[in-house]
């Protein structure tokens, strides 16, 4: 049993009132909020640790590299990759993504080749392959989903051709909440020799996550999804994929030898880590590691899928809201529309009333646009959130009824 009263009390932003009402927080597959853990681990890495890493012989520079490394080792064993140079410390996600598509990409894709997404991507997943397949020359095929919210396997297998060079996938979808099967979606692709990209922004605090089992060959994650500070995230790589790579970025600590002509790089991960990095950041998300793992995940994710359950029921019961599907497997999110509202007002209304929902297109406008709708309201469960979150959600959406009309 999770003793949801400690979980709690492990965050301060959730103890606090907005507009004279109790914080409920439904934000979290934006930024979920950081325990008492991560806050004090960045901060004690400032007072005490602050130092530039790699290059330092004295005591503080030391230490800083070692946090920094010792960060590394425990975002291996979070995913579970073999050794650790295969974890490349990066902004996040978008960050990931891009260096993907910036380097592999750039290297696989030429004229007449193709990247294969699907329709339920972040808008991070999907425009940074735009921009290579208009530079390339390349086509970009979307696997479409069925009225489930769930990717179509069958249209997978089909799109999957001789001239596919990437797939790039998300574990689980940010709009819709869909757990995607990615271990079956590897085994698909790599039947046909493409390499497979998996977005877990929306996976990793929620699901284990083993890239191994996966079998993926790269899964890029944020650490401010995870309990862990903004601005850093995580890209694992093969280590034969990683070792292939030229570097996106370039400049101090990710060369071996400099002349005036030209330079050679550092085995990875340091190839992709140019310039000084986010250490304090690094050492956050081992601390929000340390964190997920003292609590029991199993049933963090019982927890989490109970709650999405009864909010969906709950949901479904208001006349007139029209509910999202979420796929067979559903992580975390629960997305709607209120009658003829707007998204926007009901989220102002919302806010009011304390709770705080994401509204807008969600940075997946093309999947909302098959979905008919141009925005919708996103309420997203982290291990905080209780029932009575889930009964304030509902209560302030009868109060933005009455408030709004509709
Ligand atoms: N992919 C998904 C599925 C996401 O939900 C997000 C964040 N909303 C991203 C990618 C981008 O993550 P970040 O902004 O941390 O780079």
């Amino acid at each position: 049993m999770l003793d949801l009263q400690a979980i709690r009390a492990d965050f301060p932003a959730l103890a606090q009132s907005v507009h004279g009402r109790p914080l409920v927080y439904l934000d979290s597959a934006a930024t979920s909020q950081k325990p008492r853990a991560v806050i004090e681990a960045v901060a004690r890495f400032y007072q005490e640790d602050n130092a530039n890493v790699h290059r330092g012989v004295h005591e503080l520079a030391e230490r800083a590299t070692l946090a920094l490394e010792g960060a590394r080792e425990k975002v291996r064993g979070f995913v579970n990759a073999a050794p650790a140079a295969e974890i490349v410390f990066l902004r996040g996600t978008t960050e990931a993504v891009n260096l993907i598509a910036h380097s592999f990409g750039r290297a696989r894709v030429g004229p007449g080749d193709e990247v294969l997404v699907t329709a339920l991507e972040h808008h991070s997943n999907l425009v940074p392959w735009q921009l290579l397949c208009a530079e390339r020359g390349a086509t970009l095929r979307v696997c479409g989903i069925d009225e489930r919210g769930d990717l179509r396997l069958d249209e997978l297998d089909r799109l999957l051709g001789p001239r596919t060079r990437l797939l790039a996938v998300s574990h689980v979808s940010n709009a819709l909440g869909t757990v995607s099967p990615i271990k079956a979606i590897v085994e698909r692709a790599h039947a046909r020799g493409v390499p497979v990209l998996v977005d877990g922004a929306q996976a990793v605090a929620h699901l284990a996550v083993d890239v191994r089992e996966l079998g993926c060959d790269f899964y890029a994650f944020s650490g401010h999804k995870m309990y862990g500070p903004m601005g850093i995230g995580v890209l694992y790589g093969r280590a034969a994929l990683l070792e292939e790579m030229a570097p996106w970025q370039s400049g101090g600590e990710m060369v071996s030898e400099v002349s005036f002509e030209r330079a050679t790089w550092q085995p990875p991960p340091r190839r992709f880590e140019a310039g000084t990095p986010d250490v304090a950041g690094a050492v956050g998300l081992g601390a929000a590691i340390d964190w997920l793992d003292r609590l029991d995940r199993k049933s963090v994710l019982a927890h989490e899928r109970a709650l999405l359950a009864r909010g969906r029921a709950a949901l479904e019961k208001i006349a007139g809201l029209r509910l999202l599907p979420g796929g067979r497997e559903s992580s975390a999110v629960l997305s709607f529309a209120l009658d003829k509202l707007h998204p926007h007002d009901v989220g102002t209304v919302l806010d009011l009333e304390g709770v705080a929902v994401r509204t807008g297109h969600l940075c997946a406008q093309p999947l909302l646009r098959l979905l008919g709708l141009s925005s919708t309201v996103r309420a997203s469960l982290a291990a905080y959130n209780t029932e009575a979150d889930l009964d304030a959600l509902v209560n302030a959406l009868h109060q933005a009824r009455a408030t709004l009309g509709g």
